[in-house]
């Protein structure tokens, strides 16, 4: 079993051989190739003989930011996208692309070890959601693999990074900036336990948004026109020439066939540029630290992978929000891979004492009444999880209702994604009878798998949001995230106020009923108390204060207290009296 880097600009393929996880080289000696596919007559090339093509026909490069997106996702891609029922480039679906360059290192993989490889373990950043899991693993059968194990790769890196301190205690903050993507997860390793504490990450945020910066930077200096891709590829040669040198040279000749563009730049000038992206991914460290409720006086260590981490400003940054030097131990273009490997060999036994616990980027919930999110498995989860809960029927005699399965971290339902919808059919019953029990399944791939089963018949219905995933709403991981952050007082609000319209929706007719009886079940001096209350429930209702609303419904409640226990009391002599009577 090999284990796989797929990454957004890089791959490398991984194995364990007598213990040690090593990389395979390609026959021009290299152990990690871009991640770029060329497509002719018939004919394919990866990596770097698919970017020698580069200029003479179209080569899909970053084909990673595809994955699992759904058409008009993704914005300014390098190649013109086909966006009819399915996202595609060069007339082929992100799957296929990527199946190319994992067929590649499988080759590669199967020349270096003279046999034939058969299984995988593939990593994804660790803020892929289900859908993007799913496309992940589908390329892999696409390139005749057998996928067991789709790993996070701050955990793999994390692995790399423990396998010789199997004996240590220590908690790690494993920082990952590569050319699409940023993951930041905070590990505790115990005994050859690794447990992730929690995740963070941007799934739009890389080295790739440094060279847009500088290629921008660099036309409008030179007063060019727009930014073509020649200027990107040179952009990023100097951003690279800046981590090592204090300045260089960005140089493009015959700019729309006239003159050649120049200019200096500085490490000055293009640590400035970086700041507002650097200053993001530190937002995703802190967060993370809150949700594993560290310090940085906790950490053991603060892990470096990911080629843009070699960016001095970003060591900086890291640096100084860790409060201590960062741990170059690992090679930042290859850890993942040899993370990738270890795991694989974990799964064949080659590796012993390593366990991997791994937990959920996103919470996972269904839609309840009145359109809020009801979480199932909360972010941070430890996976394979699972998780069940009772609903019914708001309506009598209903027949089925439909789940809506969503993914984020919005209290409102609508600002969550839709992972899938599907219609559970039950036996008819009065209101609040049928009983349908929902489980949510997450599998070591964090691939979500919902049942639902009508608990009077025990017929099942299974979703598996494999398929269903392909579908997610166009909004972003990270703005989901990060606007929950920023809605967190509004969508609570929205959340109470929802809650206590349920319950005055409830309340209400049934204190009318109660009042209209007239058989003195209420007595007069308790009808002006209980109109009052009802009259502010109304008014809150109307002014859509959330707190107010509350308050009101609770009121309302008190009023009718005494009432309520009265008809309990009465309820119960009438049945004693049947029975005595009978
Ligand atoms: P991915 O995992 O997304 O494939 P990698 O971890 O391989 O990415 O990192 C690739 C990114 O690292 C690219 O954006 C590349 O420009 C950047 N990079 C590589 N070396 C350097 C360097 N010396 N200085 C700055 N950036 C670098
Ligand atoms: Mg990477």
């Amino acid at each position: 079993m090999i284990g796989i880097d797929l990454g957004t600009t890089y791959s490398a393929v991984g194995v364990v051989e007598s213990g040690f996880p090593i990389l395979l080289a390609n026959e021009e000696g290299r152990r990690v190739i871009p991640s770029a596919v060329w497509f002719g007559d018939g004919a394919v090339e990866v990596g770097e003989k698919a970017l020698r093509r580069r200029g003479v026909s179209p080569v899909v490069t970053s084909v990673k930011r595809l994955m699992g997106r759904r058409p008009g996702e993704v914005d300014d891609f390098p190649l013109p996208l086909d966006e009819g029922d399915r996202v595609r480039v060069l007339g082929r679906t992100p799957e296929e692309v990527s199946a190319e360059i994992l067929k590649e290192l499988k080759r590669i993989a199967e020349w270096r070890l003279e046999t034939e490889v058969r299984k995988a373990v593939i990593t994804v950043p660790a803020y892929f959601n289900d859908a993007q899991r799913s496309a992940t693993k589908r390329a892999g059968e696409l390139a005749g693999l057998e996928v067991a194990r789709i790993v996070n790769e701050p955990t793999a890196a994390a692995l790399a990074y423990g396998l010789d301190k199997l004996g240590e205690k220590a908690r790690v903050a494993v920082y990952d900036l590569g050319g699409g993507t940023f993951d930041l997860s905070v590990l505790e390793m115990r005994d050859g336990v690794f447990q992730v504490l929690a995740t963070r990450g941007d799934t739009r945020l890389g080295g790739d948004d440094l060279d847009a910066a500088l290629a921008g930077w660099c036309a409008e200096k030179a007063g060019a026109g727009a930014v073509d891709g020649r200027m990107i590829k040179e952009a990023e040669r100097v951003k690279r020439a800046l981590s090592a040198d204090g300045e260089a040279v960005f140089r493009v000749p015959f700019v729309d066939g006239g003159e050649s563009i120049e200019v200096a730049a500085t490490r000055r000038d293009f640590e400035h540029l970086a700041a507002p992206f650097i200053e993001r991914t530190i937002d995703c460290c802190r967060r993370a630290m809150h949700d594993a409720e560290l310090s940085p006086a906790d950490l053991d260590a603060v892990v470096l992978v990911g080629g843009s981490t070699r960016i001095p400003a970003v060591r900086e940054a890291v640096s100084a929000f860790f409060d201590r030097e960062p741990d170059l131990s690992q090679h930042p273009d290859e850890a993942i891979a040899l993370g990738a490997a270890i795991q694989a060999g974990v799964l064949t036994g080659a590796v012993r004492k390593v366990v991997l616990l791994d937990v959920t980027p996103l919470s996972l919930g269904i839609e309840t009444f009145g359109g809020l999110m009801n979480v199932l498995i909360p972010r941070n989860t430890t996976i394979p999880a699972k998780a069940g809960e009772m609903f019914t029927n708001a309506v009598a005699g209903q027949r089925s209702m439909s789940l809506r399965v969503l993914q984020g971290e919005r209290e409102m339902a609508r600002d969550n994604w839709r992972l899938g919808e599907f219609e559970v059919a039950f036996e008819p019953a009065e209101k609040g009878r049928a009983r349908v029990g929902v489980q949510f399944r997450i599998d070591e791939n964090g691939i979500l798998e919902v049942l639902a089963r009508d608990t009077a018949t025990n017929r099942d219905t299974v979703l598996e949001i494999r398929d269903a995933a392909v579908d997610v709403d166009d909004e972003k991981v990270e703005t989901m995230v990060s606007e929950s952050v920023e809605h967190a007082f509004d969508d609570m609000a929205e959340r109470v106020f929802t809650e206590a319209r349920l319950k005055a929706e409830e309340l209400l007719p049934a204190v009318e009923a109660v009042l209209s009886q007239g058989d003195g079940i209420v007595p007069e001096e308790e009808v002006a108390g209980i109109r009052e209350a009802e009259a502010t429930v109304r008014e809150a209702l109307d002014s859509g204060d959330a707190n107010r609303l509350k308050a009101a419904v609770e009121s309302l409640d008190k009023a009718t207290e005494a009432v309520a226990a009265r008809m309990v009391e009465r309820a119960m002599e009438e049945a004693l009296e049947r029975r005595m009577g009978g």
